[in-house]
């Protein structure tokens, strides 16, 4: 099947191939990844490798360090502000979407976060006008969703951090190594591993050096960066299998030739469904303004939307599945991540014409 789910997602079919072969006994040393001690020879190879080569893929400068953290992203959004500030810290947060909107409502227990930017009332289709935001120069950092997977509202461009630390965090697990990223532009980044990189499981925090050892008191040792930045992600079992497949995917991509390429290839995915979206007359509808539509994930609409239901069943028989849209949006959403490949874009669009004929 062409799998189009938001998360966990499709991966590229060379990774898991390989990671079958692998799966038994790892390059020969008589056991799985799954089996191995964290501390032993061959997991530390494992995870260096994956942290060289998503240096490498990111090109990220050596005063940040990377961590494989567990949690998921959603332990981010109480982890950046117990790292960040203190209780009474104000910190600003622009929220796109219902990701965003999530990571400032976890905020508000650790410390005063400020919502300086909300797309709500226009139902998630913008990003600001950078020029127009009013932010606090006291604030600790500036938060964003780089990406809104239900929304399919992507930053094309960051805005800059106006505090005095010139803090930007970013949530980026939805578009992570789908584009070169200037890492050097950001305080944090952290994404989830299910949507281009791994399984679910693997949460990756980048994090600029000086930004470490400033958690508040009440920081669990699992949240606090500077306790995994100086254990090397091990202080405590790591997620290791899931850490392995991602060291496969960064290997994939590198092999592409890197994440110049890798957006090439995920925008011309982008044009073809929007192009098709748009030219259907107003049968399909993407209510995203296109100067900020992901690239990623693709939510549409039909103007008959009783004939959703009707979409998703033929579409799933004809082995295009999960592309249902995300409960609180309804409609439909294709996520086309990294992993999807062109073919599988071009027989949806080739479907969606198809299926306009027939209903229009
Ligand atoms: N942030 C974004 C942009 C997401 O898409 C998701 C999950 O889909 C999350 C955060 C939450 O991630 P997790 O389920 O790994 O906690």
């Amino acid at each position: 099947v062409f799998n189009f789910a938001a998360g966990p997602a499709t991966l590229p079919e060379n990774v898991l191939l390989r990671a079958q072969s692998e799966l038994y006994n790892w390059r020969g040393c008589g056991m799985s990844v799954m089996e191995m001690s964290h501390r032993g020879k061959e997991f530390s190879s494992i995870i260096q490798k994956a942290e060289s080569d998503l240096r490498a893929l990111l090109e990220i400068p050596a005063d940040y360090a990377v961590l494989f953290l567990q949690g998921g992203a959603t332990s981010q959004f109480a982890a950046v502000p117990l790292n960040l500030c203190s209780p009474d810290d104000p910190v600003d947060y622009i929220v796109t979407g219902s990701w965003g909107d999530k990571a400032f409502k976890e905020a508000q227990k650790y410390c005063k976060p400020n919502l300086i930017w909300s797309g709500k009332s226009e139902k998630y289709t913008k990003i600001p006008s950078f020029g127009d935001l009013q932010q606090n120069p006291e604030a600790k950092y500036l938060h964003i969703c780089a990406n809104e997977t239900i929304h399919g509202v992507e930053f094309k461009d960051y805005p800059v951090p106006k505090n005095k630390g010139g803090i930007l965090v970013a949530d980026m697990s939805s578009n992570f190594c789908s584009k070169p990223v200037d890492v050097s532009k950001f305080g944090i980044i952290y994404a989830g591993a299910q949507k281009n990189v791994g399984p679910s499981g693997v949460t990756i925090v980048i994090v600029r050096k000086d930004l470490l050892g400033n958690a508040q008191g009440i920081t669990p040792v699992m949240f606090d960066y500077k306790i995994h930045a100086d254990n090397n992600s091990l202080y405590n079992t790591p997620p290791c299998y899931g850490i392995y497949m991602c060291g496969l995917v960064f290997e994939d991509l590198l092999e592409q030739g890197g994440l110049r390429e890798v957006e090439q290839k995920n925008q011309r995915k982008a044009e073809i469904l929007y192009r098709a979206i748009d030219e259907s007359k107003g049968f399909y509808r993407c209510p995203v303004e296109k100067s900020v539509r992901s690239l990623m994930n693709v939510p549409f609409t039909l103007e008959k939307s009783e004939l959703e239901a009707e979409f998703i069943k033929e579409v799933a028989k004809e082995k295009m599945v999960q592309l249902k849209g995300h409960r609180s949006v309804g409609g439909m959403r294709a996520s086309i991540y990294n992993a999807m490949p062109l073919a599988g874009v071009e027989k949806l669009v080739a479907f969606m014409k198809d299926f306009q004929a027939r209903n229009a």
